[in-house]
């Protein structure tokens, strides 16, 4: 199947109120977990890619990736930027083939947030490529972009409202509580629902629910069972992302969880099987050495 855009699986979403997860990945093994989860349940998905995964991969080697694997399934795969920080990376995205660019100039003041978000939506509009764009301010750490707590700031409905319609972007990003990271919240986890239900009333296009990573104990105790030392880390637990979905979420974002997955089950195979070097790294029918 040829990649697809956001218009094409979230407005559906939004509608009968279910989410579509979107998946960073910055390598080819994280993107073959994504395709291969989404193709076993048959769902659509969203592949995201950061400023830093294309700093690290490069972006034309991401995006072949991607495309190669992605047209061999029957489910819909969108291409998107995620937290894309300028004009330019976005124009560089559509190059290569993203069907999705997501601007997010949250960072600043309103009115210059609004005018970088039309001159993208404008540009990739014209292209058939959809944008979400971002209001309101999440704590954490997303790529080189650290937000501290005291300066997170939740999205104004009716602001909300007006940047979505003066901006014609394709899904809107929205502050209710969650951060970027693996340590979300320092007590109860808890997001700001009746925000939430009064951005929804104001604003019809699809909302995004960035930070949205559960932060699984099993995951977090298998990294540290190995070696890692995660902490305190705590995500956003099931019942709370089900009352946002129900509430009008429909794109919940998902990086911290694949990360804490893809260290653990590297440190595990390495601390089990000490001798073996190529091992299902990729090289499997070769002999493992004995040490
Ligand atoms: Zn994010």
């Amino acid at each position: 199947m040829v990649l697809v855009t956001l218009n094409d699986v979230l407005p559906r979403a939004r509608r009968y109120h279910y989410a579509i997860g979107a998946f960073n990945t910055s390598n080819l093994e994280i993107t073959q977990a994504i395709i291969e989860a989404a193709e076993d349940l048959n769902a659509p998905v969203i592949i995201a890619i950061s400023e830093k995964a294309i700093k690290y991969a490069g972006i034309e080697n991401l995006s072949q990736i991607i495309i190669n694997l992605a047209k061999k399934l029957k489910i819909p795969v969108v291409l998107h930027l995620d937290h894309g920080s300028s004009f330019d990376i976005a124009q560089e995205c559509i190059k290569y083939n993203f069907t999705s660019v997501m601007i997010d100039a949250s960072r600043l003041p309103y009115n210059e947030n609004l005018k970088l978000t039309k001159q993208v939506v404008k540009y990739a509009h014209k292209r058939n490529v959809s944008v979400e764009a971002e209001i309101g301010r999440l704590a954490g750490i997303e790529d080189d972009i650290k937000v501290k707590k005291g300066e997170a700031i939740y999205t104004d409905p009716k602001q909300a409202k007006f940047f979505a319609q003066e901006s014609e972007c394709d899904a809107l990003a929205i502050a209710i509580g969650t951060s970027h990271g693996a340590y979300k919240f320092k007590a109860k986890p808890e997001l700001r629902i009746d925000i939430l239900q009064e951005i929804a009333h104001e604003v019809k296009i699809p909302l995004v629910l960035h930070g949205a990573s559960g932060v699984k104990k099993k995951w977090v105790n298998q990294v540290n069972q190995f070696g890692g030392r995660l902490g305190h880390a705590q995500g956003v637990p099931d019942n709370l992302l089900i009352a946002a979905i129900k509430n009008g979420i429909s794109k919940i974002n998902v990086d911290t969880d694949l990360r804490i997955a893809f260290t653990g089950g590297v440190r595990e195979y390495l601390v089990k099987n000490r001798k073996d070097w190529p091992g299902t790294f990729g090289c499997g029918d070769l002999q493992s050495p004995v040490l």
